[in-house]
């Protein structure tokens, strides 16, 4: 969520928070907000702000909880717990492919056909990037298709 859409929405609560106060000075209860109640909701808003900070990586501004801690800075690392995990598996990813790469290359592991519809021309698909020597064999079109349903599955999960 990008800081100007978080101030946004604080203000239209805020906003809404004043409506209703007034509304009740029309009818029922007669009262205005109490200061008390005005300076509760200030502190609502600013230790909404204050509770945010941004991921270096993907420039979204984020809860705390979504970062890991650190010393530096205002308490959190500058990149946010799903960035690293994002690097993290494109870094494994790569290494993978580096590892297949050269046992091509050396002849120890041999190009298969698409598992889907035996075409020649195949990607080693890595199903486990910690098993970099375990992959599935699948033509382009395929491998996309691969691809799709897992990134389909994980957005499911979250
Ligand atoms: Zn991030
Ligand atoms: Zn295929
Ligand atoms: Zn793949």
């Amino acid at each position: 969520m990008g800081r100007e859409k978080l101030i946004e929405q604080l203000l239209v609560r805020w906003e809404k928070f004043i409506r209703s106060k007034s509304s009740e000075v029309d009818s029922v209860s007669k009262s205005k907000p109490s200061l008390l109640e005005i300076s509760n909701e200030m502190s609502a808003f600013i230790s909404g702000m204050e509770k945010l900070s941004s991921c270096f990586q993907c420039k979204q501004y984020k809860p705390f909880s979504s970062f890991h801690k650190s010393k530096s800075r205002n308490g959190v690392q500058s990149i946010c717990k799903s960035c690293i995990k994002i690097s993290r598996e494109v870094l494994k990813h790569q290494e993978a492919r580096k590892k297949i790469g050269h046992q091509i290359i050396i002849g120890k592991i041999k190009r298969k056909p698409c598992e889907v519809c035996g075409e020649k021309k195949t990607i080693g698909h890595h199903t486990d990037y910690n098993k970099p020597l375990d992959v599935k064999w699948l033509c382009r079109k395929h491998h996309s298709e691969e691809h799709a349903r897992l990134k389909n599955k994980l957005s499911i999960k979250n």
